[in-house]
């Protein structure tokens, strides 16, 4: 069975966009591969943050992954920080990684260009996301339009740590390009995101969703009920194809484009198809708030699966490296 990996931020509960953009597809993966899905708090530290809200940040996201489908029966769900080999192999890694290339990712520039001081950790971010992947032997890694760069990095410390140490030993990490929609912010401009404030959350309540949807963006060309718009352009529409059955989507496309209804009314039933479908996770993650004993249990037992692949790739690391065994392996 092909092996996937794939992280996600702690950031706390999961709002719809991050659901329909990666965590809906984990849930099909698990069934298909063998699949480990990771918290990475380790990458969380790079940008400023709260020491104090980082732990239950974590398990906050735990407890979404499991609400929304990711079955430890099926998949391996842990916690970065939990499973040391990652930073092991992350400073092996270092030795062989490109200076230039790290230098010119994108996504370093870019926050770089917001630090007054950018710390080392930021510059060699995709050196520990080589070391998330390469260190379980995963051959996808289900990717995201703006990761694609870090994957290419990926593939070439992969490509140069082979040259050196074990030709072929580490897979060439493939691009797992999934259909998942983009899905923009309630103001529809940027990507939805909390720090933007223009998130649903997927746990909130059916007087809370209907609250922000009402007001959210939609064409703008749309500015009587008698005016036709541009489904494809509009975010509620990305978010019907996210909740709403295939004939509904439909149906939604040609009241749009015809006029055939107000924007109030689409963003009604995509209220209540979105209220149906959250309804169970909701649920879910209502009774594992409740025990969080249980989840950390469950995280205990995910570290220990990920840790047995780990340390096994890490002695063989080890070994092809050179260096001298120690007396306890
Ligand atoms: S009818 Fe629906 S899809 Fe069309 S612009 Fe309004 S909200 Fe968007």
């Amino acid at each position: 069975m092909t092996r996937v990996f794939s992280g996600i931020q702690p950031s706390g509960e999961l709002h719809i966009g991050n659901y329909l953009g990666a965590v809906q597809n984990w849930v099909r993966l698990q069934t298909q591969h063998d699949c480990l899905f990771c918290v990475v708090d380790l990458h969380a530290i790079t940008q400023p943050y709260d020491p104090r809200t980082l732990s239950s940040l974590t398990l906050d996201m735990a407890v979404s992954l499991y609400a929304a489908g990711l079955d430890p029966d099926k998949c391996i769900v842990f916690v970065q920080s939990h499973v040391a080999e990652h930073n092991e192999l992350n400073w092996l890694l270092t030795t062989v990684a490109p200076l230039g290339e790290l230098e010119r990712q994108t996504q370093f520039k870019d926050k770089a260009q917001r630090q007054e001081s950018v710390p080392a950790g930021l510059l060699a971010y995709p050196v520990l996301q080589a070391a998330d992947v390469l260190l379980y032997k995963a051959s996808l890694v289900p990717v995201g339009e703006d990761q694609v760069q870090h994957l290419e990095l990926m593939r070439e410390i992969a490509r140069r740590w082979n040259a050196r140490y074990g030709a072929g030993y580490f897979p060439e990490p493939q691009a797992l390009l999934t259909n998942a929609k983009r899905v923009l912010g309630l103001d529809g401009k940027a990507k939805m995101s909390k720090s933007l404030g223009n998130t649903i959350g997927l746990f909130e309540s059916p007087e809370s969703i209907w609250e922000k949807l009402r007001p959210a963006a939609t064409d703008p060309a749309r500015k009587t009920r008698k005016d036709p718009g541009t489904p494809e352009i509009c975010n509620i529409f990305t978010l019907h194809q996210g909740f709403s059955p295939p004939q509904t989507v439909a149906d939604v496309a040609d009241k749009c484009r015809t006029a055939g209804w107000g924007c109030l009314d689409c963003k009604r039933v995509l209220a209540d198809n979105m209220i149906a479908a959250l309804a169970p996770m909701r649920e879910q993650a209502a009774a594992l708030r409740r025990d969080p004993p249980g989840v950390l249990e469950r995280l205990r037992a995910g570290a220990a699966k990920a840790r047995a692949l780990a340390r096994r790739t890490m002695a063989e690391v080890r070994d092809r490296m050179g260096f001298l065994k120690a007396a306890e392996d």
